[in-house]
């Protein structure tokens, strides 16, 4: 008989948004008349802008006529799509990109899965705590991890709290790492690395000889001006960085599909005889191997996210789910509830009130205000006390939901 993959059996049931569901449909088949306000989802909920569908609609027609129609395109992504992206996400910052350093794909979720392919599986991997959980279980499906223990970190992955103590920002680890996962603006604490604390991991990746994975998902949600949005805004970063990002979040992707992952050509790392290889080249060999590039229409449909058209409309769209987290955080604030993020990312990271327990609040949350979130002991052991708050709600529904929230624990 076929052998599995026997490193599936390590992985936790994913547990945390069914766990959800069930709560949620227990309260409201319990209580139908009441109005829940869903604040727990990581999904957009606006449709894409209009200059955005009108080269998806164009594109679409280019592919019924002779003379335009594609097929397969480049693995790597259309170049048309690539320098419009160079041009006009990364000129801006200072950081000048070759065409040949940028991959574009069906989304970053996949990137930053795949990528682990061209590592091997002695490295050390580095990853915060709570966490978008991608990274870890990744990591766990390809063998690099031993089992998980009663709290759920697995051997030989060395996790990083990140908790008000130390300002969610993790102290260096200790012992040698190989690969350290960085997710700034953060899903799910909604905070951000300063541009003094990136230099300090790039310094820290360059002295060590680490990789930095940069997953810059939420880049387009900063507002404060000097907070880093690519990390090759740092000096050196090039030598010890790739980073992944995405059209889901920024432009309402997140059904379309569309991200991209930056390799440097500088970006070296060894083979097992201590030779230095260029990871642009094995990447490229990856995608090109397992991988035939996004579709025509979604990739001129993602160009024009840039278009001069198109970026005051997506803008508008973050300015949107922006409001909702000052609204938010405003709102719990006065509520004396001890509340980060939600000011360069649209996420709101509280402390749960009276020291509750992340489920405890959820399930306060749920019968008490009629509010739904994300409890952040799903994010990993150092979420428990915390709780998740998303942006992209409706307007009107995020006020309610504040007001039923002032209402219980304002004072
Ligand atoms: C949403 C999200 C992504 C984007 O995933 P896609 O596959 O591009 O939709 C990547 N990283 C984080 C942390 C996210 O929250």
């Amino acid at each position: 008989m076929a052998r599995i993959n026997d490193n599936y059996l390590k992985l936790k049931a994913g547990y945390l948004f069914p766990e959800i569901g069930r709560r949620v449909r227990e309260f409201t088949d319990a209580n139908p008349s009441a109005k829940v306000i869903r604040l727990g989802i990581g999904d957009v909920t606006l449709p894409l802008v209009p200059a955005v569908i009108k080269a998806f609609h164009a594109a679409v027609d280019d592919l019924a006529k002779g003379e335009t129609f594609h097929g397969y395109g480049p693995e790597q992504g259309y170049s048309w799509l690539i320098d419009t992206i160079i041009d006009k996400a990364y000129k801006p910052l200072g950081v000048s990109l070759k065409t040949s350093e940028m991959f574009i794909s069906d989304g970053s979720k996949c990137d930053c899965s795949n990528i682990l392919d061209i590592f091997d599986n002695a490295n050390v991997v580095a990853i915060g705590d709570p966490v978008y959980p991608v990274y870890n279980d990744t990591n766990v499906m390809v063998g690099r991890t031993g089992e998980a223990d009663e709290k759920g970190y697995y051997e030989n992955i060395v996790y990083l709290p990140c908790t008000a103590e130390n300002d969610f920002s993790p102290a260096f680890p200790k012992e040698k790492v190989d690969i350290i996962y960085l997710c700034s603006p953060n899903n799910p604490t909604g905070t951000v690395t300063t541009r003094e604390q990136l230099k300090g991991w790039v310094d820290f990746a360059r002295k060590n000889d680490a990789i930095i994975f940069f997953d810059a998902a939420y880049e387009a949600f900063i507002t404060e001006s000097d907070i880093p949005r690519s990390i090759y805004e740092i000096d050196g970063a090039k030598e010890c960085a790739i980073e992944f990002r995405s059209f889901s979040k920024t432009a309402g992707f997140t059904g379309v599909r569309c991200g991209l992952t930056v390799v440097p050509e500088n970006l070296l790392a060894t083979t097992a005889k201590g030779e230095k290889v260029a990871l642009n080249k094995l990447w490229n060999r990856r995608q090109s191997t397992k991988f035939n590039g996004v579709s025509y229409p979604v990739q001129k449909a993602a160009q024009a996210v840039y278009s001069d058209e198109g970026w005051p409309q997506v803008k508008e769209v973050i300015d949107y789910y922006m409001d909702n987290a000052r609204i938010i955080r405003e709102g719990l604030t006065a509520a004396g509830i001890q509340c980060f993020g939600g000011v360069n990312a649209p996420y709101i990271w509280l402390k749960t009130p009276e020291g509750m327990s992340s489920w405890d609040f959820f399930d306060k949350l749920l019968t008490e205000c009629h509010v739904v979130g994300t409890p952040g002991s799903g994010f990993g052991p150092s979420g428990e006390g915390y709780f998740r708050l998303s942006a992209f709600g409706d307007k009107g529904n995020v006020v309610k939901a504040v007001d039923r929230i002032k209402q219980k624990w304002g004072k």
